[in-house]
């Protein structure tokens, strides 16, 4: 079985715990190819080298709309230049937050737009961060529309936003939320939508399982909400694998 964790920021640097030996780990629960997301344009060079150290690592290269005090214009032009040059699968993680007190959605929007341009100039897909922000950011999809849609990575929206998601050739990043009881309208969603309509995905450290709030999370749970998944669908685990990984290795074009 094989599992690909398309969303995973792979930054333990807070936890005292080795990368190579959770990219081990990983590798052992079936987790083949993992993708992991810039957030700030300091972190991109240090990301592009990682994922040249191991051919299961693949890069997107984005400016995150919670570090909004970080971004520069020229970033944008750092940007266009990397995407020219480097080996990356997708533009992110990029999109809008309207969750965040700050949020100041006319600078959100500005960078979400020049961003999505790049992505249809170099014909990429993008990965997209949308907290509070579904309809605004389907908005611009719209407009812009890219041929190579995209993930919206942890979907938080209702049925409707994420049946016009789909229309526009997105996928549905599921992780550890599905594994809360509580997370109802998720859970509703995965039972409902086609099996096609998701990728799995853990934003490592981030976004713990239920039943392990307040710890690190791990690529190789991926695995986990992938179990989960199958027991709300009642169908196998091989299913959920197969199937999800072949949505992001077609999305992302992983080889
Ligand atoms: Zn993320």
């Amino acid at each position: 079985m094989q599992f690909i964790d398309s969303h995973c920021h792979l930054d333990f640097s807070e936890f005292d715990l080795s990368r190579k030996e959770i990219l081990l780990q990983a590798r052992i629960a079936g987790v083949s190819d993992i993708v992991v997301p810039g957030v700030i344009a300091d972190r991109w060079q240090d990301l592009l080298s990682l994922v040249k150290s191991d051919h299961n690592l693949h890069a997107a290269l984005g400016l995150h709309p919670c570090f909004m005090v970080k971004h520069t214009p020229a970033d944008l032009e750092i940007l266009e230049t990397l995407l020219a040059t480097e080996q990356v699968c997708a533009v992110g993680e990029i999109g809008l937050d309207l969750f965040i007190p700050e949020a100041n959605l006319d600078q959100q929007l500005l960078y979400l737009n020049d961003q999505l341009a790049l992505a249809k100039q170099f014909n990429l897909p993008v990965l997209l961060h949308v907290r509070k922000a579904h309809d605004q950011i389907l908005k611009q999809l719209r407009l812009i529309k890219l041929e190579r849609g995209g993930i919206v990575h942890a979907f938080s929206g209702s049925e409707q936003q994420a049946r016009q998601f789909l229309d526009l050739g997105f996928k549905l990043g599921i992780g550890g939320t599905v594994t809360y009881e509580r997370a109802k309208k998720i859970r509703r969603l995965v039972q409902e939508l086609p099996l096609e309509s998701f990728v799995l995905e853990t934003d490592a450290p981030d976004m713990p399982l239920a039943g392990h709030q307040g710890e690190v999370n791990l690529p190789a749970n991926v695995a986990k909400v992938a179990e989960v998944i199958a027991e709300l669908r009642q169908i196998t685990v091989e299913e959920v694998a197969a199937i999800t990984t072949q949505q992001s290795k077609n999305l992302l074009r992983l080889i």
